[in-house]
């Protein structure tokens, strides 16, 4: 199995457009010491062919063009991208969705709570149909889903999508809270092999539970969007904590470096907000990181199982 890091920076990538924070500010002037990211999003594959992309970022034009593998192999037209699944439906995580709207036989993955979000919500389905249309494909939580490509043909994957600790979108955030499967993780399995990767871009809050799924899995993408609960609001941004955001801090007691302990495999941090001192290249908080056995993802970066 194959995964490449299409992207790795949390909303608003880094830079983000309308930021001049220090970590902003260095990727303009220092790239080499703290890099740019685009929204995160990873592509997996089993066959080095046909592409599972796992989260439609807002940068997927630039994304695709940074990765040619996702281009057509046969003829003038078409795409490599066999399908793609969805952790949730915030913006970040579906605008691709809209510029991908060429594509006639989008096979799109994801939870009922997502579908209908994207439908009734955002009314992004319906405004598609109008285009090339969605075949949308609802994950049942916790049970494993082998995966098709756009004709129907396995890909050679199974996908699980587990719950974890978030929300439903701002946009659908009047519906009914603290229902199951507006966020989720998603197991990717190596139907050959067995190998297994665990993509979990946001999270909440750790249960047993899912310590326990992720410590079975051979690499782990972890959230990774805050180094401490606080770190947008030092900045001068009110009110953004992680906690209002459905996201667990790094660093703090009871953090993700101190909860998440896992036996084996490799454990890769993603999802970095554009104010994260985990930013800056070879930096204390990378090493410290390193210390726990958390590499740092960036954009390109790529894994084989
Ligand atoms: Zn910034």
């Amino acid at each position: 199995m194959r995964i490449r890091v299409l992207g790795s920076g949390a909303g608003g990538g880094v830079p983000q457009w309308n930021c001049r924070c220090a970590y902003c500010e260095r990727v303009r002037t220092a790239p080499s010491e703290v890099r740019p990211r685009t929204h995160t999003s990873i592509a997996v594959s089993a066959d080095g062919d046909r592409w599972l992309i796992c989260n439609a970022s807002p940068d997927i034009h630039h994304q695709i063009e940074a990765f040619p593998e996702l281009l057509p192999h046969d003829g003038v037209r078409g795409t490599s991208i066999g399908a793609i699944a969805l952790t949730g439906a915030d913006l970040d995580q579906i605008l691709g969705l809209l510029l991908l709207r060429e594509d006639k036989s989008l096979r799109v993955y994801g939870t009922e709570r997502v579908r209908s979000a994207l439908h009734d919500g955002l009314r992004v389905l319906p405004a598609l149909a109008n285009y090339g249309g969605v075949a949308w494909e609802s994950l049942t939580l916790d049970m494993d889903c082998s995966l098709a490509d756009r004709t129907g043909a396995p890909l050679g994957l199974r996908c699980r999508a587990f719950p974890v600790a978030g929300g439903p979108p701002p946009y659908a955030g009047h519906r009914d809270q603290g229902q199951l499967g507006d966020t989720v993780g998603l197991l990717i399995t190596d139907a050959l092999s067995g190998a297994t990767v665990a993509f979990v871009p946001s999270c909440g809050a750790l249960t047993d539970q899912l310590t326990e799924l992720l410590s079975t899995a051979d690499c782990v993408l972890f959230d990774a969007t805050l180094w401490t609960d606080d770190d947008i609001t030092v900045l001068g941004v009110p009110g953004r904590t992680g906690k209002s955001m459905m996201h667990m801090p790094l660093a703090e007691p009871g953090g993700t470096l101190d909860q998440l302990r896992l036996p084996h495999g490799r454990h890769i941090l993603i999802h970095i907000n554009n104010t994260n001192p985990l930013l800056v290249e070879g930096g204390p908080e990378q090493r410290l990181a390193a210390s726990r056995g958390w590499e740092v993802a960036y954009d390109g970066l790529e894994l084989e199982l």
